[in-house]
């Protein structure tokens, strides 16, 4: 099955000439085909979504909500079909799944208090007879373009609060996973959101480029891998977009002494090696400092090779496969790598096989210890269930090394300190901060921060930094003279 667009209301046939196989990770079977959409598509949905501009953004925000709440009715009525498409061609477990949409739901919820978040500021009598106020419009046409590890979460971020805002949009999904957004878009169709308000258009680098370059889209969001996070800043940017762009991260989880061992143990676990360690929040290093070293390693070791490993539908498995057959590859490679850094691979994932699913990208997750702070491996996003442990002595060490990384997206803290957790909170320079939580992922009504080369602009998505986002400020000054009322 070739996916449709969907353009102005309708669903349409790509003119694409490439295709690409969607698979479903753990099976290797082909799901569908997705249509690398040439620009003239993403043109098209601009001019659309343009147009649709204009009546939208005089819809009052009260009104338009209403589409939202009847998003989110339709998301929680389909939740477990969403869940279970996402695991088919994500491969992350059902749970993992349905957690997944139960944060892209919380989104809409936030969006829907969009007359309230969306209010401007007013003064009386800034001058005798002055009022100044600040009110808050849409941009345009805002698109997002989106990475393959939450096929359903991530455009929530950002599209409930650009339409609440009153902006028409574009989605331009992972080409690894569109099949989720087919499903969203089924529902938002059933919304009944005027056409052209809100567009799907299928593809890769040359969609994206279309989306880039095109003078009439004015915010661009994006969430993906640094190297084009730095690409689409950069040329958006320069075509005066506005821009936010989520990049990569190489998250550290620091354990102290006096940590719950048990409670770490699991959350670590969890934090490594859920959604097979492929969460821009997954611990990648875990720093065990002084007595922590011991029980740590021995508890994590036991965990990991406990996990359960198999295709994410299944009843009881905890773990799936990774996305592709060369990111397993890639992920292998840099475990090899580890080891000849002169790490210990404690518990070696690799060349795995699951009964049944031969053909599956499965990695089983993995362990090296004694890894060098400096070298590659401890500075590489991995992006698959792998945790590198490193020993230090102290928590100024710890933190000295939590924020030698290029990136800052999250950092956690394992302790039954107060003060060690003040300490780290206020000195590790990651944008979201777990004390004794594992996946530091801010809910709805809040920004889902990242620092240093985890991200490029400066309002993040979701809550009030979306709303400033999707909106432009436009500050009046009124003057009426006391003497014009006397006519009345
Ligand atoms: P990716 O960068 O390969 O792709 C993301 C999007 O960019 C896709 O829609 C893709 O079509 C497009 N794209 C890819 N290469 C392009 C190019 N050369 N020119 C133009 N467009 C291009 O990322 P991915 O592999 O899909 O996702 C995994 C990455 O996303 C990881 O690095 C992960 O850390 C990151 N991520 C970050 C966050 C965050 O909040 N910081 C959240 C989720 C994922």
């Amino acid at each position: 099955m070739i996916l449709p667009n969907y353009i102005n209301g309708q669903w349409c046939t790509s003119i694409a000439t490439e295709y690409l196989d969607v698979l479903n990770p753990a099976t290797a079977e082909i799901l569908a085909k997705v249509p690398l959409s040439p620009a003239s598509e993403v043109n098209q949905a601009t001019e659309a979504a343009a147009e649709a501009f204009v009546s939208w953004r005089r819809t009052p925000p009260t009104e338009r909500v209403q589409y939202l709440f009847k998003l989110k009715y339709l998301l929680e009525e389909n939740l477990e079909d969403l869940a279970r498409t996402i695991t088919t061609e994500c491969g992350k477990t059902l749970a993992e799944s349905k957690g997944e949409m139960q944060r892209a739901i919380e989104n809409v919820e936030v969006a829907c208090g969009i007359p309230m978040m969306m209010q401007g500021t007013n003064l009386e009598d800034i001058a005798r007879g002055i009022d100044e106020m600040m009110i808050r419009q849409p941009l345009g046409v805002a698109a997002v373009i989106a990475p393959f590890n939450f096929p359903g979460m991530i455009p929530f971020w950002f599209m409930p609060y650009a339409l609440a805002c009153g902006n028409t949009y574009i989605v331009k999904p992972s080409e690894k996973v569109p099949l989720t957004m087919q499903k969203i878009f089924q529902l938002l169709e059933k919304t009944g959101l005027p056409k052209g308000v809100i567009n799907l258009v299928n593809g890769a680098k040359e969609a994206v480029d279309a989306i880039l370059d095109h003078p009439k889209i004015r915010a661009i969001s994006f969430v993906g891998s640094t190297p084009v996070a730095k690409y689409i800043y950069g040329r958006a940017a320069a075509n005066g977009k506005r821009v936010q762009c989520q990049g990569g991260a190489k998250n550290p989880l620091i354990v102290l002494p006096d940590a719950d061992l048990e409670m770490t143990t699991r959350i670590a676990a969890d934090s490594a090696f859920g959604c097979a360690g492929q969460r821009c929040l997954a611990a990648s290093i875990a720093v065990t400092v002084g007595q922590a070293r011991h029980t740590f390693t021995e508890a994590m070791t036991e965990t990991a090779k406990k996990r359960v490993v198999g295709n994410g539908l299944d009843q009881g498995v905890e773990m799936g496969p990774v996305i592709t057959t060369q990111s397993k590859a890639r992920i292998e490679d840099l475990i090899q790598k580890g080891s000849d850094e002169g790490a210990t691979v404690l518990v070696d994932g690799r060349n795995s096989k699951i009964s049944g699913y031969e053909n599956g990208n499965f990695v089983r997750p993995t362990i090296l210890q004694n890894v060098d702070p400096a070298g590659e491996i401890a500075r590489t996003e991995i992006f698959g269930p792998v945790l590198s442990l490193i020993h230090l002595e102290t928590i100024e060490q710890a933190i000295a090394l939590v924020n030698s990384g290029q990136y800052g997206n999250m950092a956690c803290l394992f302790t039954t300190s107060g003060a060690a957790a003040r300490k780290f909170r206020y000195e590790a320079e990651a944008g979201n901060i777990g004390i004794n939580i594992g996946v530091a992922a801010p809910m709805a009504f809040f920004p889902f921060s990242g620092w240093k080369e985890s991200f490029f602009g400066d309002l993040h998505g979701q809550s009030n930094h979306a709303v400033e986002f999707f909106t432009q400020t436009k500050v009046v000054v009124e003057r009426w003279p006391k003497d014009w009322s006397r006519q009345f």
